[in-house]
């Protein structure tokens, strides 16, 4: 086993997307002696479990903001690190079913268009007329954007890792953090079972996990794990392509294209758990969201599914940024959902708020003062998740 560091400047927890796009920005700023401590392989977590959505259509500023910044990232992506993300930019087809709903999508898309984002309200005539194998006889209407759609979040972890390894950050993976330490609030290092390793600066990237590694550091992280489970069908011809990312707001329900086949989602569990096994019975619930919004998938056949964890913070919003009172201690968690997708933004802004430098964007209400404070963002209606 390679021997490690016994002190570093800056350490990372955590190798899924957010953890490697920190080091990477991190590593781009010229920051020197980070190491990043992966308990098991990196992109073994939620990364590994991702669908890869990519999307504008968000309810609230700072969620569209992320997702600016990101997709100019990943536009260049190939360019930045010579990696194809295998972005199919399909478009999000967001389904309202009730007046209230549609009330809150064309509420929502005005608030996208004043970003200039080219979001469609679409009559329950046009989307039958543009996508005739959905039901839309139900609906009250859809937004549509041609910006949205999907990409490989493996592929995205791989380019950062890359560039963060090319620049010299120290990448340890099967390393459990299992301690971390502090003086007089001040951090000090960490402990894994390989040895402790003094620094300053130590940041939880730990997804899921974000709560058990605040706990190491004296610091209440509000990041619950829930379940979501996914499935895909054989190859399925009888649908034509593009086919953009539907998502049945309703029934909390939404399918794509993967390969030849269909992604199709499953249930969601609404009790915190780790439990990331797949319930096959689930799939007669998957089967009935199926066939209702797109009949002709009683044509379909499942032949598989996988269960990962969102770390879902209590308004759905990531958290970011030092614990005030554990100077040195930084949080990148609770993305709800949406990780992946914020994962270039979200680096790039850790890494000005650990080097002491002005973020390029303001991410003050995504502080962990904000659940003291009681500040929690309000989102129209409960944010749908991919
Ligand atoms: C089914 C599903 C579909 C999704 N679809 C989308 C989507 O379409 N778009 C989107 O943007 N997001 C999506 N997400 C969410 C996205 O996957 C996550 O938000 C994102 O992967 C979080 O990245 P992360 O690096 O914070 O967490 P993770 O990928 O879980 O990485 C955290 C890492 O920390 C490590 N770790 C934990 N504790 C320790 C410790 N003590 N010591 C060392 N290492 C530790 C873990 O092993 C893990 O590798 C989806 C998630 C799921 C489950």
């Amino acid at each position: 086993m390679v021997a490690m560091e016994k002190t570093a400047e800056i350490i990372i927890i955590g190798g899924g997307i957010i953890g490697a796009s920190i080091a990477c920005h991190l590593a781009l700023k010229g920051a020197k002696d980070v190491v990043l401590l992966e308990k098991a392989m990196l992109g073994e977590g939620s990364t590994a479990k991702c669908v890869g959505g990519i999307r504008t259509q968000f309810s609230t500023e700072i969620n569209i903001r992320f997702s600016l910044e990101s997709i100019k990232t990943w536009d260049l992506f190939a360019e930045i690190a010579d990696v194809d993300l295998g972005f199919k930019k399909v478009g999000y087809l967001f389904l309202a079913t009730t007046k209230d709903e549609w009330t809150v999508f064309q509420a929502n898309a005005h608030l996208q268009r004043t970003f200039n984002i080219p979001v469609e309200l679409l009559s329950p005539e046009e989307i039958q007329h543009r996508w005739p194998y959905l039901r839309a006889d139900d609906l009250q209407g859809g937004t549509f954007c041609p910006w949205d759609g999907y990409a490989g979040p493996y592929e995205a972890l791989s380019g950062f890792i890359k560039i963060a390894r090319k620049k010299g950050v120290k990448i340890y993976e099967g390393t459990e953090v299992q301690q971390i330490f502090q003086n007089r609030g001040k951090i000090t290092g960490v402990r894994t079972a390989r040895g402790d390793v003094s620094a300053p600066i130590v940041i939880n990237a730990a997804g899921p996990y974000a709560e058990e590694v605040g706990k190491m550091a004296g610091a209440e992280v509000p990041v619950k794990p829930f379940r979501r489970q996914i499935f895909f069908t054989t190859p399925f011809p009888w649908i034509a392509d593009p086919i953009p990312l539907v998502i049945d707001f309703h029934r909390g329900w939404y399918f794509r294209r993967e390969g030849q086949g269909l992604l199709l989602s499953g249930p969601k569990d609404d009790f915190p758990s780790f439990n990331v096994n797949v319930d096959y019975g689930a799939m007669v619930e998957v089967a009935e969201n199926s066939m209702f919004r797109v009949p002709v998938l009683e044509k379909a056949e499942i032949n598989r599914g996988w269960a990962g964890s969102y770390e879902i913070s209590p308004d759905n919003h990531a958290i970011l940024g030092e614990v005030p009172g554990v100077k040195g201690f930084f949080l990148a968690n609770g993305f709800s959902g949406h990780g992946f997708q914020h994962s270039p933004a979200v680096g790039r802004v850790m890494a000005d708020l650990i080097l002491g430098e002005e973020p390029f964007m303001d991410v003050s209400c995504l502080s962990i003062e904000r659940f003291r404070q009681g500040h929690l963002i309000q989102e129209p209606l409960t944010a749908f998740k991919e």
